[in-house]
């Protein structure tokens, strides 16, 4: 992938390419932005362009040393991810350690660390003195949709590279493009991705108009029925799919009152058809409440990977929603 494939993230894709035309790269970076928007793409082909044989600021995805890199089997890259919802300090070790000796092929060794935020108090402790003074030819690249979850200390020796949310009509061009969609569909799907093409890819892989009004409709009377949310929390806990798109859904919903009752501005509303529905439970809902549900939901989706049993996390969703104790 070279860097004109990664959509909706023009400046920061600038900032990379001049770094290297200039030579005048950091040796930590912290590429940070909303899920979903090209951070680890970015990163990968920021290793490739860094050691590429063929072009000078970009990836070939030709050469030999940008095959290695595609192919996850170059010495010299690293990508180091979370096992369990955490980075290990293991882990973080080997690769310091592999750190000790010059790269073997390539002119610059890359470290990537995904979602560095998981890394745990010791992990973090560990690399402080590795991003402090880096080897030379070495660049480290952390990659983070929290960055405010990183202790100062890391975050103070980082180059910042922000990624923004990708522009709808970007990621709308990008599912008609990439899964075929027809353009109402994709701008449809676009319009509720949020600005992440790797949540539109999600959502476009589910009959994502009838799954989102299945839920929705579920929610919207299940407050007042509790019966109708333990059948929803049955019926989306069978799979991971059904159950990441419930999650959503819900979420998006709580989140949509909770827009309402902030800020009161329509245009920022994922699911735009239900406004006015939306507008009469925004009188019955405290922001504490809102806030204490999407918290829940944030907290089982995280939880998702370390195998949470599904539908008691739905259910106990759904005896939170349902409380009768709404103001
Ligand atoms: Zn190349």
């Amino acid at each position: 992938m070279s860097f004109n494939e990664i959509k909706g993230q023009d400046r920061a894709i600038k900032i990379l390419k001049q770094a290297i035309t200039n030579n005048h790269l950091a040796q930590t970076y912290l590429f940070h932005g909303p899920e979903g928007v090209g951070k680890k793409k970015a990163a990968i082909t920021f290793a490739k362009a860094l050691n590429c044989t063929t072009h000078e600021n970009d990836a070939c995805d030709q050469c030999l040393s940008c095959r290695k890199i595609e192919q996850s089997i170059h010495p010299d890259i690293s990508l180091l991810q979370q096992d369990k919802g955490e980075i290990k300090i293991g882990a973080i070790r080997d690769i310091i350690n592999s750190m000790v000796y010059r790269p073997i092929e390539a002119r610059k060794r890359v470290v990537i660390v995904d979602e560095a935020d998981k890394c745990n108090i010791s992990a973090s402790n560990a690399f402080l003195k590795t991003l402090e003074e880096p080897p030379v030819d070495t660049v480290i690249i952390l990659i983070s949709s929290g960055p405010d979850t990183l202790p100062q200390t890391v975050l103070s020796r980082c180059h910042k590279v922000s990624f923004g949310n990708v522009p709808t009509q970007t990621v709308a061009e990008m599912l008609m493009q990439l899964k075929g969609l027809s353009q109402a569909k994709a701008e449809s799907v676009a319009c509720l991705a949020d600005g992440s093409i790797g949540k539109a890819i999600t959502l476009s892989s589910a009959d994502v108009k009838e799954v989102r009004e299945d839920i929705l409709a579920g929610v919207a009377k299940g407050y007042r029925d509790p019966y109708l949310l333990f059948e929803m929390a049955e019926r989306f806990s069978k799979d991971e799919n059904g159950f990441y798109n419930a999650l959503y859904w819900i979420h998006t919903y709580f989140r949509d009152i909770l827009i309402l009752k902030s800020h009161g501005d329509f245009t920022l509303l994922i699911n735009k058809d239900m406004t006015d529905h939306f507008l009469k439970r925004r009188d019955q809902m405290t922001i504490e409440r809102l806030l204490d549900i999407m918290g829940f939901i944030q907290s089982v989706y995280k939880g998702q990977e370390r195998n949470v049993n599904k539908q008691l996390a739905l259910e106990v969703l759904g005896t939170k929603i349902g409380d009768n104790q709404w103001k």
